[in-house]
């Protein structure tokens, strides 16, 4: 069997950190139509992430987690975490406030980086 390798796999892993950087600078440089276009892309190779993707950075009205939806909050102390790119980075971040009203967060740093899981609202993060 003949692999066809069109362009160098491992460059884009071989620093994790240096990686999500580079994703992070794309990002910033991208236009609406090339977000969307991205999107929908990973909408239909990975539609799991789209999703999870799509749930952290744009709480809308029609997007309001139910009551046995989980949603990310950090292990080690329990508050609400999120992804907001408009602050600079597709790092989770600690937050308060609405978690569904596109704006109304307010993010803050509680001196550790976000444990993210994902828990039910009647689930108490630290005792998963
Ligand atoms: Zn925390």
């Amino acid at each position: 069997m003949k692999l066809i390798i069109t362009q160098p796999a491992n460059a884009a892993h071989a620093n994790p950190d240096a990686a999500a950087r580079q994703r992070a600078d794309l990002l910033a440089r991208a236009t609406v139509d090339q977000m969307q276009a991205a999107l929908g892309f990973l909408s239909v190779i990975d539609p799991e992430a789209f999703e999870i993707a799509f749930s952290v950075v744009t709480p809308a009205a029609d997007n309001q987690p139910e009551d046995d939806e989980a949603v990310p909050v950090c292990r080690a102390c329990g508050a609400q975490v999120g992804i907001f790119p408009e602050h600079g980075g597709l790092d989770w971040r600690h937050y308060q406030g609405d978690g569904v009203t596109s704006g109304a967060q307010q993010i803050y740093n509680p001196g550790h980086v976000p444990e993210v899981t994902w828990c039910l609202p009647d689930e108490n993060p630290e005792e998963l």
